[in-house]
């Protein structure tokens, strides 16, 4: 079923779900399931599933350093068909412009179909770590737009290249990326949301925004967004802190800013321990207004771990 269909069919009660990331290569499934089994209580509607870039790695090859270009956390469409079937939920894979090409992209979405997942989350992909800017794949995408009017013409059942007879056209459901504080390379907040809009217009169903620790810029995005012609419903992304260093980490990677009393309190911390029930006290404070404002589903970033989240849920759900 679509993420929509899920949110229409609450008819105002606001959702659970979150997202995992696929094991490192070499790992096996299990540690995904034990992390996700605590969670299925609480009934999420869907689950989401990263995907990750491509990364350069060195190996050394008669004492020389040779650069391979490999995925350390493939996996993702197995990994949704596999959750999909243990725990009859739906599950969104993140399809990415970058490291496809659009063929590429278009068998994967093919697959998709033939899986049975009815939701997609189109995204640009991050830049890879040795580059300064996102450059696209040769054959591949720019930007998260024109990958949602790809996905979006598969939906009108047309195929890259081919004239086909179409009997069974593609109906996916898009969710696409947004940015309460803008996205880190955008010039404006407002030259963000004229490219949100533009994702929108392209064809996407739903919005899930990046992590944010100040609900204030939630609604004022919300607003800001609906001003700007954004109609679609705008799930908040969680994220539960978890170590002293996501302090510098968060906001480097991500642009963000943290509120001074989530600074001061995970400063007084004695340890990590100390760090994580500050994440969880705060992520709960932060679910409960958002719920008491009615957003329609309270996603979180679990990054493989799920005790944190579990004691959030076990909260509010
Ligand atoms: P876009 O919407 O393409 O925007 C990227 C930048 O380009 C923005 O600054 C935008 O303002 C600008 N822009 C857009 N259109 C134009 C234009 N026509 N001209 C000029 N500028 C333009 N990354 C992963 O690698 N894997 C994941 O699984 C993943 N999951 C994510 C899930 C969520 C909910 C979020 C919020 C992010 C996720 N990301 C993931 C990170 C994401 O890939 C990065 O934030 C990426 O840098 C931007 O992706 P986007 O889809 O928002 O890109």
């Amino acid at each position: 079923m679509k993420v929509t269909e899920h949110i229409e069919q609450a008819k105002g009660k606001t959702l659970f779900s979150f997202e995992i990331i696929p094991p490192k290569k070499g790992k096996s499934i299990q540690e995904l399931y034990n992390n996700i089994d605590p969670l299925m209580e609480f009934q999420p509607p869907f689950i989401d599933v990263t995907t990750s870039r491509e990364e350069h790695v060195y190996v050394k090859k008669q004492g020389l350093l040779e650069q391979k270009i490999t995925r350390m956390r493939p996996g993702t469409l197995g990994i949704c068909a596999a959750l999909k079937h243990k725990y009859q939920t739906d599950t969104v894979p993140h399809v990415l412009c970058g490291g496809f090409t659009k063929e590429e992209t278009e068998y994967l979405l093919v697959d998709c179909q033939y899986l049975g997942i009815d939701n997609v989350m189109a995204l640009r992909g991050d830049t890879m770590s040795h580059q300064k800017y996102f450059e696209a794949t040769d054959g591949g995408h720019l930007y998260a737009k024109d990958l949602v009017a790809q996905i979006h013409d598969l939906n009108a059942g047309k195929y890259l290249h081919d004239v086909l007879e179409v009997d069974h056209r593609a109906n996916f459901c898009i969710g696409v990326a947004g940015y309460p504080e803008k996205h880190l390379e955008a010039p404006s907040l407002q030259t963000d949301l004229k490219r949100l809009k533009e994702k929108v217009d392209a064809g996407a169903d739903y919005i899930v925004t990046q992590m944010f620790f100040d609900n204030q810029k939630y609604f004022e995005f919300v607003a800001a967004a609906k001003e700007a012609g954004i109609h679609v419903p705008i799930i908040p992304g969680i994220k539960p802190l978890a170590i002293q260093k996501h302090l510098q980490l968060l906001p480097q990677v991500f642009k963000i800013d943290l509120p001074e009393a989530l600074i001061n309190a995970v400063e007084s911390c004695k340890d990590n321990a100390q760090v994580r029930e500050v994440g969880i006290d705060w992520a709960i404070e932060q679910s409960r207004e958002l719920l008491q404002a009615g957003v329609p589903v309270l996603h979180y970033y679990s990054m493989g771990k799920s005790s944190n989240i579990k004691k959030i849920a076990s909260e509010l759900f």
